[in-house]
């Protein structure tokens, strides 16, 4: 059942989980149903068939059933949540001077977080292995052992091949380039894992948050510029090669000479990115105190009106409005988020943005658009990690794993 790597990776291999089972883990998990007999109420489920499974889960210790804390007269009832050895799950968001990482509950609820300081271009071991370390370190403090990480999820800022588990062609991304993430991770963790673009991740933490406002599109604004969108059913556009959304190289509408990291000149990366905007302005993006010191600068320089900052960040505005306005005209979303650094600078940015992609996209597209920065602020990676890991964990092969894994292990306290 399981290979070398100490947990199952051929979901040929495991069992099949009955529809029953998954349905009973997903009322509990959703926190639709807490008890037995709401289960069968709410699944239609013989209360027999629901009890076996409910066993079942139990004694696998995926689900564990405790006395509730108010009990009425009589016996206290009895609650089902998961079980605190269900497992967790690892979360990073590597970004170009640094990455952060966050360890969840199955549930989704972040345990705790941390930020790893590495810059990207340090090549995949160092940053992947800064991570990790910083993963494992979070693990202990919670006091989740590593052995229960059901599943990794890391976002990269560049184009990703979901499929193959790696980086494409990513600019300023050194030794990244087919680098095999995914088994790196799968390797430390012992776990299923998955890499993705960071922008995607994004778009996938938004929509999550704001259920049913979908099909929504999110654009980060950052060392570079890209873009996740999340269609109507909430499923991430990912394209033929994981270059989907890769639209910092879309030539700017304003014109320019600006040398970009690919080679071109005028991409709206090289005019109106976060880097771009910290060089206008002769400002360093990072230095030995603080390795973020460009993002902190830039945010006192905009709370002042100081001219040169607000005009720079006006600029970039209209750049990235006039690239929004042509993405909704090929996207047609309910709504548009910016994310990054870029976006946390208040309203001159979005107030921009708002004014280029209103008039110059067509009224049908635009009735019921709503323009916002992110929810989430820099922790939207990580829920749209968090939510994609879930979905996996919670997935028919997902189940089946982790019921091969009780089986062969024996439950720590229970
Ligand atoms: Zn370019």
């Amino acid at each position: 059942m399981r290979d070398s790597d100490g947990y199952a990776t051929d979901p040929a291999l495991l069992p099949a989980v009955p529809a029953g089972l998954r349905r009973v883990l997903d009322l509990v998990v959703s926190g639709e149903a807490t008890s037995r007999a709401e289960i069968a109420r709410r699944s239609g489920l013989a209360r027999s068939t629901v009890g076996q499974q409910v066993d079942h889960l139990v004694a696998g210790g995926i689900l564990q059933e405790i006395e509730a804390q108010k009990s009425v007269r009589g016996r206290p009832p009895r609650v089902l949540t998961l079980g605190p050895q269900a497992g967790t799950i690892a979360v990073a968001d590597v970004d170009a001077l640094a990455s952060r990482v966050a360890i969840a509950d199955l549930t989704g609820r972040i345990l705790a977080q941390d930020i790893a300081d590495v810059r990207v271009d340090a090549g995949p071991e160092a940053v992947l292995g800064a991570v990790s370390e910083r993963l494992l370190h979070l693990l202990e403090r919670t006091g989740r052992g590593p052995d229960r990480v059901r599943q990794v999820v890391v976002g990269l800022p560049g184009p990703v091949d979901f499929q193959r588990g790696c980086a494409v062609r990513p600019n300023g991304m050194p030794g990244w380039d087919g680098y095999p993430a995914v088994e790196f991770l799968s390797e430390r963790f012992r776990a299923p894992a998955l890499v993705d673009n960071d922008a995607n991740l994004m778009a996938l933490g938004e929509a999550v948050q704001e259920q049913g406002d979908t099909p929504l599109l999110c654009i980060k604004i950052g060392t570079g510029i890209g873009a996740g969108f999340v269609s109507a059913t909430g499923e991430v556009y990912r394209g033929a090669d994981g270059a989907a959304g890769d639209v910092g190289h879309i030539r700017a509408a304003g014109g320019s000479d600006a040398l970009c990291t690919c080679g071109n000149v005028g991409c709206v990366r090289a005019l109106a990115s976060h880097r771009a905007v910290l060089q206008q302005l002769g400002i360093p993006e990072s230095t030995d105190e603080d390795p973020l010191h460009g993002e902190h600068e830039l945010v006192r320089r905009v709370a002042n009106n100081d001219p040169h900052a607000v005009r720079a960040l006006r600029q970039a505005a209209t750049e990235i409005g006039e690239l929004l306005a042509m993405l909704v005209y090929v996207f047609n979303p309910r709504r548009l988020v910016l994310g990054g650094p870029l976006s946390e600078l208040g309203d001159d940015l979005l107030s921009g943005v708002r004014a280029v992609v209103y008039q110059r996209a067509l009224p049908l597209a635009t009735r019921d658009l709503t323009i916002t920065t992110t929810q989430l602020g820099s922790g939207s990676a990580l829920h749209g990690a968090i939510a994609l890991a879930t979905r996996d964990v919670f997935s028919a092969t997902g189940i089946a794993r982790m019921l091969a894994d009780d089986v062969e292990d024996v439950p720590v306290g229970s």
